[in-house]
């Protein structure tokens, strides 16, 4: 799930993977906090970097105060919306991985049918033993079908797999190296292609993924290659600027390896990779752009909204006190988020989540409250508050009669049935 890059603060070399620190194919580190620094699974042409002109300095977050229980009677009533969710939208920078609103022009389309062409590539020295079909059973139709529970069904990626294997020129550690910048990445890609293009039509196609054979234990990890219509793939007289590699740790991250590294064809950042003392990343265990083998791997229910798989009519704009009624995340239907403008570039963010659908094995429900700052890359081993969010309370979701209280703003879960949690949102003169 590794990201490669020509030096922006996704830089090569130096920034965080739990892929390190959970595959098998590297020592399992025992401290979260320790060891869970490598290089990173995208590839990008270098862009100026404005990560460090961030302008709001979080500060600690309250722990949950346990409160006297809710009163019940009248437990639903909400007040109305006074703003409208278009005022909560951010901006940010124009990077290849962003979460503010108006997406990256360059990244795929999140909505509507997405091609994409399969190539399945062995190597000089390494010899694929495995027939196609099987390795590709790993990715397809699960990766598929979890797109298309998380887009609520806005979104059909369209696998057009070539069934053979196609034999590079080169060694396999000569491509691992290579897949680490843009132009390596992107030269393995046209290689593949140029190797299929006889028998494969890719008009249509928006993207390929290249399926490295798992032999090569030298490509140890998969990464996505964000291209630019100035130096794309070609094949059949287009352009493709999104492709994709997969590498030995597909076998360990399976279906839901494909749908992390899509997540930043969509233009999503990396959510793994804090220096947070006791914890590896920023929003696990609530995402897969943070941890693929979490127990709620869904995507953040603010990314959906920005990839428009949540309705703007789903989102409550909050600007005064207020208490507000969402349902869970994973059902499709209800208000899904509440969220709080900071600034132009950053919000307070609160979904509830459950122990349903993908998110099934998701140990403690309740409201999550979570920072969004598209200011934040996110990488290079960044601490608290450097993340592109940040799950507040130590990542811990809120239950009935529990609260917190960040940036001024307190979150207090009044009620909690299962279809329903009914959070009240509380302006302070000062930030308790
Ligand atoms: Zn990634």
């Amino acid at each position: 799930m590794l990201a490669i890059s020509l030096g922006t603060s996704c830089g090569s070399g130096i920034a965080t993977s739990d892929s390190l620190l959970n595959s098998p194919l590297e020592p399992v580190s025992t401290s979260a906090e320790s060891s869970n620094f490598g290089p990173s699974d995208t590839t990008q042409i270098n862009t100026p970097s404005a990560t460090t002109a961030t302008t709001t300095a979080p500060g600690p977050t309250t722990a949950p105060t346990t409160t006297a229980k809710a009163p019940t009677a009248t437990p639903f009533t909400t007040t109305k919306p006074q703003a409208s969710a278009s005022d909560c939208y951010l901006t940010g920078s124009r990077s290849a991985l962003t979460l503010a609103h108006e997406r990256p022009t360059d990244r795929l389309y999140s909505t509507g049918n997405i091609d994409v062409v399969v190539l399945f590539t062995d190597f000089q020295d390494v010899s694929a033993t495995q027939s196609t079909q099987s390795i590709f059973s790993i990715i397809s139709p699960g990766g598929e079908n979890f797109l298309e529970d998380q887009s609520n069904e806005r979104l059909q990626l369209s696998f057009e797999p070539h069934h053979q294997w196609l034999r590079l020129g080169s060694s396999a550690s000569t491509y691992a190296e290579a897949i680490k910048t843009y132009d390596g990445h992107r030269k393995f890609m046209q290689e593949a292609i140029d190797l299929a293009d006889a028998e494969v039509n890719f008009l249509g196609a928006e993207a390929v993924l290249v399926v490295a054979t798992p032999n090569a234990t030298e490509i140890r990890y998969g990464p996505t290659w964000m291209g630019v219509p100035s130096s794309p793939l070609r094949a059949d007289g287009q352009i493709m600027t999104n492709g994709i590699t997969s590498g030995a740790d597909l076998t360990y991250w399976k279906h839901l390896w494909y749908p992390h590294e899509f997540g930043h064809s969509l233009g999503l950042p990396d959510l793994y990779g804090a220096s947070i003392p006791g914890r590896g990343g920023w929003t696990r265990p609530f995402s897969l752009m943070d941890d693929i083998s979490s127990s709620a791997p869904g995507y953040m229910g603010y990314s959906r909204w920005v990839l428009k798989w949540i309705d703007d009519s789903q989102v409550r704009c909050v600007t005064a006190n207020a208490t507000v009624a969402l349902t869970p995340l994973a059902t499709p239907t209800g208000a899904k988020l509440v969220v709080v403008p900071l600034t132009s570039t950053s919000a307070l963010v609160a979904e509830v989540r459950r122990a349903t659908g993908y998110d099934a094995e998701l140990q403690r429900e309740g409201v999550i409250v979570y920072v969004v700052d598209t200011n934040n890359r996110g990488r290079n081993g960044g601490s608290y508050g450097d993340g592109p969010m940040e799950v507040l309370n130590n990542a811990r979701s809120l239950g009935e009669g529990e609260s917190l209280t960040h940036f001024g703003v307190s979150f207090e879960v009044l009620e909690s049935q299962s279809t329903q949690d009914l959070i009240r949102i509380t302006f302070n003169d000062t930030d308790g």
